[in-house]
């Protein structure tokens, strides 16, 4: 979708939001300008300090729902630009904004806890709440979200719910499409559209699935309504076992899961992968770790079934009391993320990931053929210091496969991207697609998979067109998110 300029200058939409909302709710300072121009995905450079830009015009920060409209409306009125965020962990340069003078429509301010209802088992949050304080209160009162994806001390509500993003415990309670029961979002125009609480229906369509996933391209999410469950800590039972071969720790997940069991974390990693988490015990073999959970008797079966699993098979064990803390490693917060960024310019080294999905029956296909690829057309593979992979959600149907692979930058900072992370980027995508796969498990399009969206949806591409069409007819969603950016 072509996107018109406006015909208003950056100072002058700083101006009339000044005017709208406040100085205050209106951040013009050019460093936030800078760091807000990129995400995750130039995580190189910009802790080298290079931003190349478009930069935004302003970091808008409304403090209501009515307020997100007025802006929105004013923007889409004069053609602005608008790239919504919350937490700011995206990684898949879902908050680029590559429009000059775009604003960043920053929800973070919207913070509150408005309900916690323990009987109908639900809370509503708005969308700048992080997981974690919802996370914290709620386990005080015994509860939790069964949601944890390892950005949960900083991801919020609003891009938690937009990039249809999943947590640790997936297995058992789903990713945040089965956990949100309603939602409030403002469409491009202004209009403020909520969709209620209910346990199911079959009212047509569902619509929630119009919002969540959007990644900010189609609207503004400004509240959500997620499930609660029980927080039974006590009943936790830890699995970790070595098995030689990849494709032998993703059969025996395929068994319990095809065998009706759910363990609430499944992970099988591979021995590249295992050793940079597991160096005390992996001993250059596969790792495969589950947790059961749940009520007791339920927890306790869900274990016996893994040992009865395991016992059919070649394995070593590991002492759970490892893995139990393993676990507790496992999240990022901004200390890690510092730690990082220090790391990454000391050391011109860093990280990538590249998350899929994938039929059972192809799975240990689509691990051998993206090592094989990149071992032997990436033209730097001599540079990684690391190629692996751990499928970590898996379904009825077949499992996640989460590439990692860490090089030495020895190009110019700037050309990091399209020398390492790109061309093994596209090698992974394009052996997931060539094998029926999706290209895209939970981190979202952003920018720089766009180019495949077509190829990943098909015939059913078209219901995506239509929908950005007729919800964003001016194109001032994000642009150049989930659909290609046309010059
Ligand atoms: C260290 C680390 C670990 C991670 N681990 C996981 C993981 O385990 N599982 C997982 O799923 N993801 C993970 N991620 C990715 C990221 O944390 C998730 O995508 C998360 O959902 C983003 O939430 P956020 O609040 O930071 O959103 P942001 O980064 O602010 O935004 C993400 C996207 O959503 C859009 N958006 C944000 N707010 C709104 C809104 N209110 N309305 C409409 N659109 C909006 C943005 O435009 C952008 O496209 C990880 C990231 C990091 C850095």
């Amino acid at each position: 979708m072509p996107l018109s300029r406006s015909p208003l200058d950056r100072d002058e939409i700083a101006a009339r939001l000044r005017d709208l909302l406040g100085a205050d709710q209106v951040n013009t300072l050019e460093s936030a300008l800078r760091e807000a121009s990129v995400d995750r995905f130039k995580k190189y450079t910009a802790a080298l300090g290079i931003f190349d830009g478009p930069f935004p015009a302003a970091i808008i920060s409304p403090e209501s729902t009515e307020q997100v409209a007025a802006v929105l409306a004013f923007a889409d009125q004069n053609l602005i630009a608008v790239v919504p965020r919350t937490g700011g962990t995206a990684t898949e340069g879902g908050l680029e904004t590559v429009v000059p003078d775009s604003i960043v429509l920053d929800g973070s301010r919207l913070n509150r806890i408005l309900d916690i209802d323990a009987e109908n088992m639900m809370a509503t949050v708005q969308c700048g709440v992080p997981l974690q304080r919802l996370e914290d209160e709620l386990r005080v009162q015994g509860l939790t979200t069964g949601h944890s994806p390892q950005s949960k001390p900083l991801a919020q509500y609003g891009g938690l719910t937009a990039t249809r993003s999943i947590g640790q415990f997936s297995t058992l309670y789903g990713g945040i499409e089965d956990m949100v029961v309603g939602l409030e979002a403002v469409l491009p125009d202004g209009t403020i559209t909520r969709i209620k609480n209910v346990p199911r229906r079959a009212a047509g369509p569902d619509i929630r699935h119009i919002v969540i996933g959007n990644e900010g391209a189609l609207c503004f999410i400004t509240e959500v309504t997620v499930k609660l469950f029980r927080y039974r800590p006590q009943n936790l039972l830890f699995y970790g076992f070595l098995v030689d071969e990849f494709g032998d720790g993703i059969d025996a997940l395929h068994d319990l899961f095809v065998d009706g069991y759910r363990p609430s974390v499944a992970r099988v990693y591979s021995p590249e992968d295992a050793r940079q988490h597991f160096a005390d015990f992996s001993h250059g073999k596969c790792v495969v770790i589950l947790i059961a959970e749940g009520p007791k008797p339920i927890a306790d079966a869900t274990g016996q079934a893994i040992e009865a699993a395991f016992a059919q098979r070649v394995h070593e064990r590991v002492d759970p009391a490892l893995i139990e803390a393993w676990f507790g490693r496992l999240n990022w917060d901004q200390a890690a993320i510092d730690r990082e960024r220090a790391e990454m310019v000391a050391d011109a080294h860093l990280g990538y990931t590249t998350e899929v999905s994938i039929d059972w029956s192809r799975v240990d296909e689509l691990y051998r053929a993206v090592m094989h690829r990149v071992r032997t057309e990436f033209a730097r593979a001599a540079d990684l210091t690391m190629l692996g992979a751990h499928s970590s959600h898996s379904y009825q149907t077949g499992t996640n496969l989460y590439f990692v692979y860490d090089y030495w930058i020895r190009c110019a900072p700037r050309d990091e991207l399209t020398e390492y992370h790109e061309p093994i980027n596209a090698i992974i995508v394009e052996e997931a697609l060539r094998l029926g796969g999706s290209m895209v498990h939970h981190h979202g399009i952003g920018k720089y998979r766009t180019r495949w969206t077509e190829q990943e949806h098909g015939s059913g591409f078209e219901l995506l067109r239509r929908l950005k069409d007729a919800m964003d007819p001016n194109g001032i969603m994000n642009p150049g998110t989930i659909f290609p950016l046309e010059k």
